[in-house]
């Protein structure tokens, strides 16, 4: 392939909420593997891909009703963000899911005309009998994991097992660990192929100290997930983007002056780590 046929595309990360400041340090690590003392707030992103005559998004975030109940600052409807970016929810046409966690998966209804793409194994997960247990079940709304049904009986899904490339430039990665199907995306753009870690790894700090976010389902997988999102970034840290890691808004550019909470991942960082 030479290299004008090599595709694209604009990355944005998108910041629509965030935890209260003083969100102790230990809440974001696995039980005795974080002992100082300190806050460690947290940010919730949507993604959007664009080029190649493709604008794709990435999760869908929660809304008011989500933020008030589980006390997150909603900084902005998902949507509204989107649109500042030049995006109309209603002419996307595929929306990768991540996972169906209430923060990434509680939007579904803001997209009519789009096709939904999902794991296999989290569908089984967030419809099957570990649902019954209610620390398995505290990150899902039943209302959004129902609307993921009605995608499906609305043949409105496009179901992955395991990893595939959804279009050229754009491939999946089924990872799991933190959710039973949790998936992540590679995109190709000028300065190289992007990971869109979502949930693998939440902050830098889980990945590089091998001490995992204490939302898991299946530790083994999410450990390897570690391993796995790095050799997908060629060992380049300025690849690997954390799901809820309050650097990626500081050290990527903004989209423009006037939305500081969109950064373009597809330029390279202005910051150090
Ligand atoms: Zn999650």
């Amino acid at each position: 392939m030479t290299d004008y046929q090599v595709p694209h595309y604009e990355v944005l990360a998108l910041r629509y909420a965030t935890t209260d400041l003083n969100r102790p340090r230990h809440e974001n690590f696995f039980p005795g593997m974080d002992l100082h003392d300190g806050a460690m707030p947290l940010d919730y992103f949507t993604w959007a891909i664009r080029g190649e005559g493709r604008v794709i998004v990435v999760d869908t975030g929660f809304g008011e009703a989500a933020a008030k109940a589980r006390k997150r600052i909603l900084l902005h409807e998902p949507t509204d963000l989107l649109r500042r970016a030049g995006i109309e929810p209603n002419d996307v046409t595929d929306v990768i899911l991540t996972h169906l966690h209430y923060d990434h998966a509680g939007g579904i209804s803001d997209f009519p005309k789009a096709r939904f793409h999902l794991q296999d194994d989290e569908m089984r997960f967030a419809t099957g009998r570990n649902m019954r247990h209610s620390c398995l079940r505290a990150p899902f709304e039943c209302r959004d994991v129902t609307q993921a049904v009605e995608l499906v009986f609305a043949d409105r899904i496009v179901f992955h097992d395991g990893d595939e490339t959804i279009f050229p430039g754009i491939e999946l990665f089924r990872i799991g660990g933190h959710s039973g199907g949790l998936q992540v995306v590679r995109v190709a753009t000028k300065r190289g192929k992007v990971v869109l870690a979502s949930d693998a790894f939440h902050f830098n700090e889980n990945r590089l100290r091998r001490a995992p976010f204490p939302i898991v389902y299946h530790l083994g997988e999410m450990l390897e997930g570690f391993d796995r999102c790095e050799r997908l970034a060629g060992n380049d840290p300025d690849l690997l983007i954390p799901g809820h890691d309050p650097e990626v808004r500081l050290r990527w550019p903004a989209l423009d002056a006037d939305n500081p909470d969109i950064v373009r991942l597809d330029l390279p960082p202005t910051k150090n780590e």
